[in-house]
C-alpha cells in the first residue's frame, strides 16, 4: 500500500530541488507518480520550485480529474509511458537546458542522441534514447508516438522540446532525469573533441550487473 501523503510531499520536495537547480524555470516541467487507483500528477501552470502537497492533481485509475487543481496539459505524456510501461511508477518532463539543446540538435542518431559516455548514463538509462519528432505542444497526435517510443526505452527526447523520463520510483525517475541532463551536459562540451566511449562490450557488462 503507498503512503499518499508521503508520495505528496515527495513531490514537492524533489520538484523543489529540480527547480532550484535549475532543471526547470517558470511553469515548465511536470512530475507524477502513480498510485494504487490513479495519478499524483503536478498541475497546470504550476512552478516546480513552490509546489502545494495539498493542491497536486488527483487522477483516478481512468485518468479523471478528480481532486486538487487542474493537471498539467502535458498528462497524455506521462499516460504513454505508463500505458507502454508496466514497470514505470514514476515519470518525469523537464525541459532542462542540456537535454533539450540535445533534442534540438539536426544530425543525432535518433535512437541513441547521447552516446555511452559515463557508465551511469547506461545505468539509469539504458541504451535506447529514442527521439520523438516535433508536435506542438497539446498536439494529440503527441501521445501515440511517445508510448511506441516508450515502448523500447526509459526515456525519450520530445525534438526541440525536452526529455520525458520514467522509474521504477519517484526517486528512480528523478534520479534518472538528472543523469541524462548532465550526460547531455558532458555530450554537449565534448563536441568536436576525440572521446573514448564506452566499448559495446562495457555497455553489455553494465547492462548484465544492473539490467
Ligand atoms: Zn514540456
Amino acid at each position: 500500500m503507498k503512503d499518499e501523503t508521503a508520495l505528496r510531499e515527495a513531490v514537492c520536495t524533489l520538484a523543489a530541488s529540480l527547480f532550484a537547480r535549475g532543471f526547470s524555470v517558470g511553469s515548465a516541467g511536470n512530475i507524477s507518480v502513480r498510485l494504487e487507483d490513479g495519478v499524483l500528477i503536478t498541475p497546470t501552470n504550476s512552478c516546480l520550485g513552490r509546489l502545494d502537497p495539498a493542491r497536486l492533481s488527483r487522477l483516478d485509475a481512468a485518468w479523471r480529474h478528480i481532486g486538487g487543481d487542474a493537471p498539467s496539459k502535458e498528462v497524455f505524456m506521462h499516460r504513454a509511458f505508463y500505458q507502454a510501461r508496466a514497470e514505470a511508477q514514476a515519470v518525469v518532463h523537464l525541459h532542462s537546458t542540456w537535454a533539450t539543446a540535445v533534442a534540438c540538435l539536426e544530425e543525432v542518431d535518433a535512437r541513441a542522441p547521447i552516446p555511452p559516455l559515463t557508465p551511469y548514463f547506461v545505468m539509469r538509462i539504458g541504451e535506447t534514447l529514442p527521439v520523438v519528432r516535433y508536435f506542438r505542444p497539446g498536439d494529440p497526435a503527441m501521445e501515440p508516438a511517445i508510448a511506441a517510443a516508450a515502448r523500447t526505452a526509459r526515456a525519450v527526447l520530445l525534438a526541440n522540446h525536452g526529455p520525458v523520463v520514467s522509474g521504477a520510483s519517484l526517486t528512480d525517475a528523478v534520479y534518472a532525469a538528472e543523469e541524462l541532463e548532465e550526460a547531455a551536459k558532458l555530450f554537449m562540451l565534448l563536441r568536436g573533441e576525440r572521446v573514448r566511449r564506452l566499448t559495446s562490450a562495457q555497455v553489455a557488462d553494465l547492462g548484465r550487473r544492473f539490467g
